[in-house]
């Protein structure tokens, strides 16, 4: 992408609505723009990320066996009524009537949608296990709707639902879902830790919150510090075997690792003191088990082994999809702007054209782009008529994690300028090295 053909719409002033570094980047980024309190229009370069994002959260659901679908963001009222939480869940859920009289609603979530398809659809154990997910924008009309995309009242949220004919396989299913997750956050270059949880409005037994942390985060937590060491990495895992990913759960989840509503002093007593820590995080996932909650109430059973109808054990499980954009800043950032972790970032580098109308450095990045976008990387070339000092600017606030610089100086001796967003390091080198370099890192192959 030319950044002169682009629309960026930058902020040079910082937004005085904004109270966190998130939100305040991603307004001066030219990210956002606020459409009613706590609903966001996505613009170019947000939408890029959002899709960045939803695309991980994708590609880790499938490769965990679980199946994409779509349900809609309006849903009736009966079926709420049938489990009983159209009363229940307050003044979050968004109302509405219809020309006909009928009560409709935004949905804050989707069991009951779910559910009803699945008792539509399913009556036999050998169609068991199952678990079906989506991608959709969810409503709850927080009260006080704050923190950009972090607590908006219009949210996208990965949800998934499973289902299992026994409490054992159910519990399968949520161990699943929890190494899942620990590897689609790793992969947007985000630690977050799996916390002790309360279940909340969803109700059940057994539940977990992902949590990253940080000063601007809502939830206070507390946990043994030996957590922060344990790294998923790439390791290869069997989803469909009970007995790795228990494994994983016992990894990850055997330290002291509580929010302040199931925080227990004593228990948080026995870890040694230098390892005990309080600190702040940003909910970015939560998985629950419920047993037959939502079965029992709606009827959702299947014929097993013997014949017999047995109500189906569920789980859900929600990423915050939307909300990862401003956790992942809070988490990486400097005073000059975002930096965006190589798996998100919506260009793979910017190229800073130092002479702009200058044949020699003009043709410079065109071939570099050309180069780059041939290896299928996205680059973004600054091409405006602007002083190096304001590209640079720009490349920084929008945090993409290289930049090459191409001046008439350097051209003369052949090299171009390779700088990291992260360490600011500099390093000049022949254009097709830098290319390389690039390609590499993104992990894509040069000829
Ligand atoms: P919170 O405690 O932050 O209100 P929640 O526990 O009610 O969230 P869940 O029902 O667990 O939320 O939803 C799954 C995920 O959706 C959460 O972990 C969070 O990342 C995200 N989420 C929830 N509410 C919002 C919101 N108002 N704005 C943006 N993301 C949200
Ligand atoms: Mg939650």
């Amino acid at each position: 992408m030319r950044l002169s053909r682009y629309f960026l719409p930058v902020l040079k002033e910082t937004p005085a609505e904004a109270q966190i570094v998130s939100h305040r980047l991603m307004l001066r980024a030219g990210m956002i723009k606020q459409a009613s309190a706590g609903i966001y229009s996505w613009l170019p370069l947000g939408y890029k990320v959002l899709r960045n994002i939803e695309q991980i959260v994708h590609e880790e659901q499938v490769r965990a066996g679980h199946i994409p679908m779509l349900m809609p963001t309006l849903q009736s009222a009966d079926l709420w009524r049938e489990s009983g939480r159209y009363d229940d869940y307050g003044q979050e859920m968004l109302r509405i009537t219809d020309r006909h009289g009928r009560d409709m609603l935004y949905g804050p979530t989707n069991e009951e949608l779910i559910t009803d398809i699945f008792r539509s659809h399913v009556g036999s154990y050998k169609d068991l296990p199952l678990t079906l997910y989506h991608i959709q924008w969810k409503f709850r009309d927080e009260i006080r709707p704050r923190f950009g995309v972090m607590r908006g009242r219009e949210f996208l949220m990965k949800d998934g639902y499973n289902f299992d004919l026994t409490k054992e396989d159910a519990l399968h299913a949520y161990n699943r879902h929890l190494v899942s997750y620990l590897r689609t956050y790793e992969r947007m270059g985000l630690q977050a830790i799996p916390m002790r949880a309360d279940s909340g409005p969803i109700g059940g037994d057994d539940t977990h919150e992902f949590l990253v942390l940080a000063e601007t985060g809502e939830s206070e937590v507390f946990y043994d510090s030996e957590i922060t060491d344990l790294k998923f990495g790439d390791r290869a895992i069997d989803y469909d075997s009970v007995e790795q990913c228990q494994a994983v759960l016992e990894e990850f989840t055997s330290r002291y690792a509580r929010t302040d509503e199931t925080h227990d002093v004593a228990e948080f007593a026995k870890v040694p003191e230098e390892r005990r820590r309080t600190a702040r995080g940003i909910e970015v996932g939560q998985i629950f088990y419920f047993g037959t909650k939502y079965s029992d109430a709606m009827g959702a059973t299947v014929a097993d082994a013997e014949g017999n109808k047995v109500p189906v054990h569920m789980g859900s499980h929600g990423i915050g999809v939307s909300r990862l954009l401003g956790a992942i800043i809070e988490a990486s950032h400097d005073d000059n702007g975002i930096i965006w972790p190589e798996g998100v970032t919506p260009f793979h580098c910017g190229i800073v054209n130092l002479k702009q109308g200058d044949n020699e450095a003009d043709a410079a990045c065109d071939a570099l782009y050309a180069s780059l976008t041939a290896l299928g990387l996205e680059p973004l070339y600054d091409d405006r008529s602007e002083r190096a000092g304001a590209k640079f600017a720009t490349m920084d606030l929008i945090g993409l994690p290289w930049r090459i610089t191409v001046g008439p100086r350097g051209l003369k001796n052949g090299v171009v300028e390779l700088t990291s967003r992260r360490t600011g390091e500099s390093e000049e080198l022949p254009p097709e090295q830098a290319i390389a370099r690039i390609a590499t890192i993104y992990g894509k192959a040069t000829a």
